[in-house]
């Protein structure tokens, strides 16, 4: 069997991420040692349990001693304290990286307490479900799918050249760009959809002319999409949209613009504009499709619910 990538992994965070890199590790023979740490012994007992790691630790110092790599795998909010917690720990000549959904708040709240012994890559797999913790994690979860990598400037190319060789056994394409443009571009394609999700679902909720078992009942005809997205980790999400402020808000003074053209639209029956818009909406749906980075199946390919599941849904 060849030598793995990394002698010693230290994963921080055994949640989706972490336990899907782990399985990876572990599955594609890419770690020696992988060493397991979280903030509860309920959720390190599971870890334990399923068999994620090689050693599991309470105490995330004695996780990153003598390891090459150490991936912090927690909510963005986490990650400033932790990596105070761990730095005194860290071995010479370690790589240091985070998983977390946004890169600029990460930066700034980790590389303070980094001593400059260690290679300091940032990053964030493109990659993710609405599911949380140790027991939903899977192999296949960055599979064709983007890691973007936010190296700070002084980085050794050698550091991310490791964790670029890295992602991509764990089946996932990198690319580089600056934590500031990563945090542009996920707030249109990833944190402004999760506040309309949000929203729309809330909204929904508290209306009072359609009832929520009706709300239920019909959820095919569209809703049903955006409650996948809004049932998304609450912890992290709060924690996005905190530390992804300026971005966001950017991003959402835009949309609100395009929004209220549409209402003019609607308003004066300018059906032209929505005709236009409608078309060129489509074949943005046809370039992820053609990009491989969703299926081209009708209604994402899913299966008809069986018969005997047709439940009324409660008040
Ligand atoms: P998750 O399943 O909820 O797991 C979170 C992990 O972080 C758990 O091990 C949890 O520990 C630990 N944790 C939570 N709060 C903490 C705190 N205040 N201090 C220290 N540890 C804490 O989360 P996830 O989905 O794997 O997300 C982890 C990171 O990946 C986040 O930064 C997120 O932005 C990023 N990310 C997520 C997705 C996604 O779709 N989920 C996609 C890409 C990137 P305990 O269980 O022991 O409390």
């Amino acid at each position: 069997m060849s030598e793995p990538l990394f002698p010693r992994v230290a994963l921080l965070g055994i949640g989706l991420i972490g336990s899907s890199i782990a399985i990876n590790l572990r599955d594609r023979g890419l770690a020696g040692e992988i060493a397991i740490s979280t903030r509860s012994q309920a959720t390190l007992a599971r870890a334990e349990e399923i068999g994620l790691g090689t050693s599991y630790h309470t105490d995330a110092g004695e996780a990153v001693r003598g390891a090459d790599l150490v991936i912090l795998c927690v909510p963005v909010g986490a990650c400033g304290p932790l990596a105070a917690q761990i730095a005194g720990d860290l071995a010479e000549g370690a790589i240091v990286t985070d998983v977390g959904s946004v890169k600029g708040s990460v930066v700034a709240d980790m590389a303070p307490h980094l001593p400059p012994h260690v290679h300091f890559v940032p990053g964030h797999p493109i990659a993710g479900t609405e599911q949380s913790g140790p027991d939903a994690g899977f192999l296949e979860l960055f599979e064709n799918r983007w890691t973007i990598l936010t190296p700070v400037p002084g980085t050794a190319e050698d550091a991310t050249a490791r964790l670029t060789a890295l992602w991509e056994a764990m089946g996932a394409r990198v690319e580089t760009m600056t934590p500031e443009h990563h945090d542009l571009v996920l707030a249109i394609v990833s944190h402004v959809p999760h506040l309309i999700a949000y929203n729309i679902v809330g909204t929904a909720a508290d209306l009072e002319t359609v009832t929520q078992s009706e709300v239920i009942k019909f959820s095919a005809s569209g809703f049903r999409d955006f409650t996948r997205i809004a049932a998304s980790d609450p912890t992290m999400w709060r924690d996005i949209f905190l530390t992804n402020r300026e971005a966001v808000l950017e991003m959402l003074s835009r949309f609100s613009e395009d929004l209220a053209s549409l209402q003019r639209a609607i308003r004066w029956g300018d059906g032209d504009a929505l005709f236009d818009l409608f078309t060129r909406t489509r074949a943005i749906r046809r370039s992820i499709v053609e990009a491989g980075q969703d299926t081209a199946e009708a209604n994402f390919g899913r299966q008809p619910p069986r018969k005997d599941a047709w439940n009324e849904p409660g008040e």
